[in-house]
């Protein structure tokens, strides 16, 4: 639904609690509405993964 993509343009991703695994003491998730990778911020939020690929540098997903 295009309704619940606008939240995520927000940032106010829903995370998959099916999809939260542990990485170096770090809980990670993906979106479970766009799929975009989450990390734990920490007070219950999750914020998206900044990904750094070459010639994408500064590109950040939401
Ligand atoms: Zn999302």
């Amino acid at each position: 639904m295009k309704l619940s993509k606008i939240a995520c343009a927000f940032g106010k991703h829903s995370v998959d609690t099916q999809s939260i695994r542990v990485k170096y003491g770090q809980q990670y998730g993906r979106c479970q509405r766009c799929a975009t990778p989450l990390e734990d911020g920490g007070l219950n939020q999750w914020v998206p993964v900044a990904l750094r690929d070459a010639g994408l540098d500064h590109r950040r997903l939401r």
